[in-house]
């Protein structure tokens, strides 16, 4: 539980504030850049299983600098206004940083999913997206929502089927929302985009000479991951099958399952959630009911993939892992990140490392535009030319190329191949300029201020460009 006294939104100000103090800029652009742009609260009336219920929801928009507006869907029982706006500043920055030309934004819906079916989520999402729609909150060209806690491919497939509904002229209708299965105008890999990038922005982190010697690399490191949602169990297994990473530890909302001997088997684990709803009762680990105090164990890596709040001034004090990756959103307040900096640990800000999702969202709004999957003209080109430069080498040097070569120089992109390159261009590139003003400005130490001092640079020059305030 939370122990801070300020809200989400203030937390995520006083960030920005020790950003925009690094870089010298003044106070006026810090209230122009921190103001969310219009919030809207929608109520309205669902019949479940014969009676009326009344759900409540927000859609904030902290910047249109850039179009559309681009944010998670979270459907959940807590969300509230603050959280919503808070996260929608986060994407703004996140967006920002990660080059992605969109503005800022995210959605909430009062609502615990597991309590409802199949056709009554149908019935409420639906009607939640034409209240959106009907309000100019929804639209492939200014707002555009994309999974996040409790929504996911299905979600984003009714959403988009919903806004088709009432504008099926809209030659861009499908762009409406991102992340939607493959056959409803997804694009591959966006469901472990987020996952995918957490792990591409670790392998950035530890490919950096300064950092090589932290616990010694991916190889062989002791990892705790809390949330075995989507971004976390996709972290989780590629980090162990690709980098050779052990999860020693595994953090759910009913308790944790820890093996630090030989390290859990990820998909078991979320085979085994999938059909109970939980991690208690899994065989071939230790289970600890009190989930929280694993955030506390010895460990390399911690990779916290639940929710906000999870490390606060209370705990942060007994955190031991050296480096802790925020795949979640806000999962550290500012108060306990004050704490954990000062004693010498290494955070990795969420708007950095899970803004993989949103760079690949970005990818199939792109792939929405256009009408046509990526990689679909220039494929069998690719291979045909790969074949051709293969047959010149052996033609010259008289020798057989081996079969992968010849499987490496003959392999035309395919539309997955082009969004994982994208998406490991997105994470490195922004690794990149965070050490570029790290190693400019002396005042940013860390990778949080340094993240949000690259994000806040080029927002304050666009609201600069726009004659939305003066430099000072
Ligand atoms: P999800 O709903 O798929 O998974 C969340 C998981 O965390 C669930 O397994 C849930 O049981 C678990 N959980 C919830 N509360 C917990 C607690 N107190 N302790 C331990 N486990 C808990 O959600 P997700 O999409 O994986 O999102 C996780 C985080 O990542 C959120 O902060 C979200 O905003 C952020 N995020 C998600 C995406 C995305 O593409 N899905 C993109 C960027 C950021």
């Amino acid at each position: 539980m939370s122990h801070e006294s300020i809200s989400f939104r203030n937390n995520v100000e006083k960030m920005v504030d020790r950003a925009i103090e690094s870089l010298g800029l003044g106070n006026n652009i810090a209230k122009v850049i921190k103001a969310t742009n219009s919030v809207i609260q929608i109520k309205f009336p669902v019949l479940i299983q014969g009676k009326i219920q009344i759900f409540c929801g927000w859609w904030a928009v902290h910047s249109t600098h850039l179009l559309p507006a681009k944010g998670g869907l979270r459907f959940a029982p807590v969300v509230n206004q603050d959280e919503i706006e808070a996260l929608s500043a986060l994407m703004s920055y996140k967006c920002a940083l990660a080059d992605v030309p969109f503005g800022g934004a995210k959605g909430g819906l009062q609502i615990d999913p597991k309590r409802y079916n199949h056709d009554e989520l149908w019935q409420i999402t639906r009607r939640f997206a034409q209240e959106l729609a009907r309000k100019g909150f929804l639209n492939p060209a200014t707002n555009v929502p994309a999974p996040d806690m409790g929504t996911g491919p299905r979600e984003m497939a009714w959403i988009a089927d919903a806004y088709k509904e009432m504008f099926p002229e809209d030659v861009n209708r499908d762009a409406a929302s991102t992340g939607k299965p493959i056959n409803r105008h997804g694009i591959a890999g966006r469901a472990e985009a987020t996952g995918r990038g957490v792990q591409y922005a670790l392998q950035a982190f530890f490919r950096c000479a300064d950092n090589a010697s932290t616990c010694n690399g991916l190889e062989g490191s002791r990892i705790i991951i809390q949330g075995l949602g989507n971004v976390g169990y996709h972290a989780a297994k590629f980090l162990h099958a690709e980098d050779g990473a052990k999860i020693i530890a595994i953090i759910e909302s009913d308790g944790a399952l820890v093996d630090k001997e030989n390290g859990l088997a990820v998909n078991e684990v979320r085979k085994y959630m999938g059909e109970t709803g939980g991690v208690k009762g899994f065989s071939g680990a230790q289970f600890v009911e009190t989930s929280a105090s694993v955030l506390e164990m010895d460990c390399d890596i911690l990779i916290p993939a639940a929710m906000e709040a999870q490390i606060t001034q209370e705990n942060a004090n007994r955190i031991k892992a050296p480096v802790i990756v925020e795949a979640a959103n806000a999962p550290i307040t500012f108060e306990a990140d004050e704490i954990l900096r000062n004693k010498g640990k290494i955070i990795l800000p969420d708007i950095f490392v899970n803004a993989g999702g949103v760079a690949v969202s970005y990818f199939e709004w792109i792939h929405n535009l256009s009408h046509m999957r990526f990689g679909r003209l220039q494929r069998r080109f690719e291979e045909a030319r790969g074949r051709h430069t293969l047959t010149a080498i052996e033609t010259l040097t008289g020798q057989q190329a081996p079969d992968w070569m010849r499987a490496e120089l003959t392999h035309g992109a395919e539309e997955i191949d082009l969004v994982r390159s994208g998406l490991d261009d997105a994470i490195r590139s922004s690794f990149d300029a965070m050490r570029e003003i790290m190693n400019k400005n002396e005042k940013i130490t860390d990778y949080r201020t340094a993240a949000y001092a690259v994000a806040i640079n080029k927002i304050a020059h666009s609201y600069y460009e726009l004659g939305l305030a003066m430099p000072e």
